[in-house]
């Protein structure tokens, strides 16, 4: 058995999956929710053995991974007798510091504390469970997997914004992208599906999820991304406005919007939710399919500004081999593929609309025989892909 802990971790969450890293199985998996509200912590454990979902004090991140720990033993399971070998754990930022998985010391884990000035609502989480999981498996090797990482290798001119060197060196301001685990392991699997060589491919992926990301990959390296500096730019997505003209920030606040109000609106009321009322596409297409015009436009404006950037993507690849959907939309959204492909003809991109809309869980091609780009929807699998490259960090140091 070659099982690794993959720990996702929040500022009051924590998120873990035990998986073999062979076989792909979820040996277990749970959660722990609203850690630090006195009396109200939700510990969710689903095991071999069964599940189990209870509510109790957690204090902070070390109780959480008591609790995760009494649940496997309660549940006649003891993680110690998993064959675990690694803890996994996801770090949002990784800053220009991490271009790589890399084993935790005190040292990395201080960094990523560091970093939290790029991430304030990611890293510090990160940090307190990464403290509190090496306290727990002292004996087990912690890594860090980033979903900056894979961006690290976009050319200058793709991270750099056109600001005043001294201003944007001092304050750190650059693209660095997001979501990497997954274009990552998704790039991987649709060549492989290709029966393709990785190196060989000029990819376009698309993560729609709650957040979402467009990543233009040479040769299995990231070239250019939507995301910027935070997850905020680029595409519209569930509660995050994506592009918008920074001048308009600038109106808000002259205008008496708090600094406060302006990110939570930015970050959490725009996007879909802002547009229409719900964040969930499902909701917005309903609304849409009954005549709602707000939904209507929303599903425009989404698909609008992904087209933007298919097209900005063909230009900065030269063209491309494939166009890959992933996440919670672009896994299960056929008709907002349909909409983001349409009239792409004039660079050979065809879709089959029967191969479209079937329904299916595995990886799979969408476009026509005759298409000249390979459009394939490939199922994400973050959790996976961290536990993959865990195991490759410790089995090549
Ligand atoms: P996250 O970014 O939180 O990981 P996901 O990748 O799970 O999000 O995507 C979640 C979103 O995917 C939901 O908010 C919903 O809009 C969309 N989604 C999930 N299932 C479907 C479906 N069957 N049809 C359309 N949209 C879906």
């Amino acid at each position: 058995m070659n099982a690794v802990l993959v720990v996702n971790s929040g500022s009051s969450s924590i998120k873990y999956q035990v998986i073999d890293e062979r076989s792909g199985a979820r040996l277990a998996q749970g959660l722990v929710e609203r850690i630090g509200e006195s009396g109200r912590g939700r510990v969710v454990y689903k095991g071999t053995a069964g599940d189990s979902a209870t509510e109790q004090d957690i204090p902070d991140h070390s109780a959480a991974f008591a609790a995760i720990v009494e649940e496997f033993r309660a549940a006649g399971t003891p993680i110690d007798e998993l064959g675990i070998v690694a803890v996994g754990h996801r770090v949002v930022h990784g800053g220009r510091d991490f271009i790589a998985p890399t084993l935790i010391d005190d040292a990395v884990a201080e960094r990523i504390l560091e970093l939290a000035e790029l991430a304030p609502l990611h890293n510090p989480g990160h940090y307190a469970a990464i403290v509190a999981a090496r306290a727990v498996f002292p004996e087990l090797p912690h890594i860090a997997v980033f979903d900056t990482a894979f961006h690290q290798s976009m050319p200058e001119r793709a991270y750099t914004y056109a600001l005043d060197r001294d201003l944007a060196a001092d304050h750190g301001i650059r693209r660095y992208g997001f979501h990497g685990i997954s274009h990552q392991v998704v790039s991987r699997r649709a060549a492989s599906h290709l029966g393709m060589p990785l190196e060989s491919l000029k990819q376009i992926v698309l993560h729609l999820g709650n957040g979402a990301s467009i990543c233009a990959i040479d040769g299995g390296r990231s070239v250019d991304t939507s995301m910027g500096l935070t997850p905020l730019e680029g595409l519209v997505m569930g509660t995050r406005s994506g592009n918008i003209d920074a001048g308009a920030i600038f109106h808000l606040l002259r205008r008496g919007v708090s600094v406060d109000e302006v990110d939570e609106q930015l970050n959490k009321r725009a996007g879909f939710l802002g547009m229409t009322g719900s964040n969930d596409f499902r909701d917005v297409r309903a609304a849409a399919a009954s005549g709602d015009e707000a939904a209507n436009l929303a599903i425009e404006v989404y698909v609008h500004r992904a087209r933007h950037y298919l097209g900005a993507y063909l230009a900065v690849l030269g063209g491309t081999d494939t166009v890959v959907f992933t996440a919670g939309l672009g896994e299960n959204g056929p008709d907002l593929r349909e909409l983001i492909c349409a009239g792409f003809e004039w660079c050979g991109l065809k879709l089959d609309p029967s191969r479209n809309a079937a329904t299916g869980s595995g990886a799979r091609v969408i476009s026509a025989d005759d298409s000249a780009i390979t459009v394939l929807v490939v199922p994400t699998d973050e959790e996976a892909e961290i536990a993959q490259q865990s195991i490759a960090l410790i089995a090549s140091s």
